[in-house]
């Protein structure tokens, strides 16, 4: 079996780079790649990139996820999360290969409190949300095998996520009071505000690609079992319970370190600025309030136990290494 992989640099693409070593050869292509073209704003590129290798299965984990970013680079994120999975979409049905494409709980609006399920309506806020969905309706309409996997949250260590940048704040690595969507940290470095009214659960990258790597496999056997799940760890958390989980966590698995914020403070994602020696910078694009996720189709169609999310991240405090 081969498999050809776009974004492999990213926390997704990286772990995927592992997880379908064993299925068999493994072509995993980057934004720069030369060999073959793996930019997603070639879509000419890519297209001729899946013709000359004929993979069976397609995996794309490539995506614009600068989700502030894209309310003044619609352009850009359009290209790269619409158009280009349609392209992968059609070229993998023109040599009968499995797609695999990647999408986001900021395809809904965020209302309720209930778990979105994969039927519901959508209704994104921001420009992501809005290419992220597109993306997926290009993938459908061009009648390929795929499978499509909305996730939540996703953090790994590599790459950047809000996990690294609250261990990076608490620990003072990173001392400069940047501003970044779900908290902030004020002048002294000693308190961290961060976002309580937004839910969903961190989903590791590992969890995404192990995952992947299973649904793959029984695809491949049973084809009636391609379409859209919802994958994300068990439970559910605010960014704030988050940030103060991984502290405690922290501090537990690596004594050794640090920790210089003293106060976190839970806020509103309407007030930012809660820091009066910090500018106000509200973020650009807006995220839902609700981005709990139902997992009960992934489960029973693939036989999976999804853990909790604290399983995933109490791993990676165990293990991560803070510059
Ligand atoms: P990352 O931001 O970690 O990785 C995205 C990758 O896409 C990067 O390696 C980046 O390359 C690459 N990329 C961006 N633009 C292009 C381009 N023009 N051509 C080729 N590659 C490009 O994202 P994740 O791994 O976290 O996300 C994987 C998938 O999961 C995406 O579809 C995302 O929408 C989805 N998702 C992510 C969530 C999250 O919280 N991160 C939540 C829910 C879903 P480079 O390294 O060169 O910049």
């Amino acid at each position: 079996m081969k498999c050809l992989l776009f974004g492999a640099r990213g926390q997704v693409g990286w772990e995927l780079q592992r997880s379908l070593a064993p299925l068999g050869e493994l072509i995993a292509l980057e934004r720069a790649s030369s060999d073959y073209c793996g930019d997603l704003t070639d879509l000419a590129g890519i297209a001729s990139a899946v013709r000359a290798i004929k993979p069976d299965v397609v995996v794309n984990a490539a995506a614009y996820t600068a989700v502030d970013q894209a309310e003044s680079d619609a352009g850009t994120a359009h290209t790269v999360n619409s158009l280009a999975p349609g392209v992968l979409a059609e070229s993998a049905r023109a040599i009968g290969a499995l797609l695999v494409h990647y999408s986001t709980d900021y395809v809904f609006n965020g209302s309720g409190s209930q778990p979105w399920q994969e039927l519901d309506a959508t209704g994104p806020l921001n420009v992501y949300g809005q290419t992220k969905l597109e993306g997926e309706q290009r993938v459908a309409a061009a009648n390929a095998r795929h499978l499509i996997f909305r996730s939540s949250w996703v953090y790994s260590a590599r790459g950047s996520n809000f996990i690294k940048t609250i261990l990076q704040k608490a620990t003072g690595r990173n001392g400069r009071q940047s501003v970044q969507h779900d908290c902030w940290q004020d002048q002294q470095q000693d308190t961290l505000a961060v976002v309580n009214d937004q839910f969903g659960a961190p989903t590791s990258a590992q969890l995404l690609a192990d995952v992947t790597a299973h649904a793959i496999r029984q695809v491949l056997q049973q084809p009636s079992d391609a379409g859209l799940y919802h994958v994300a760890a068990g439970g559910e958390t605010t960014w704030f319970d988050y940030a103060n989980h991984a502290t405690d966590q922290l501090k537990r698995a690596q004594p050794a370190i640090k920790i210089i914020v003293k106060n976190i403070q839970p806020i509103a994602s309407a007030e930012p600025a809660t820091f009066a020696a910090l500018p106000s910078v509200p973020p650009a694009a807006q995220r839902p309030k609700n981005s709990r996720l139902s997992t009960a189709k992934l489960q029973q169609t693939f036989g999976l136990h999804l853990p909790h999310w604290q399983v995933g991240v109490n791993r990676l405090l165990a293990d991560i290494h803070l510059d």
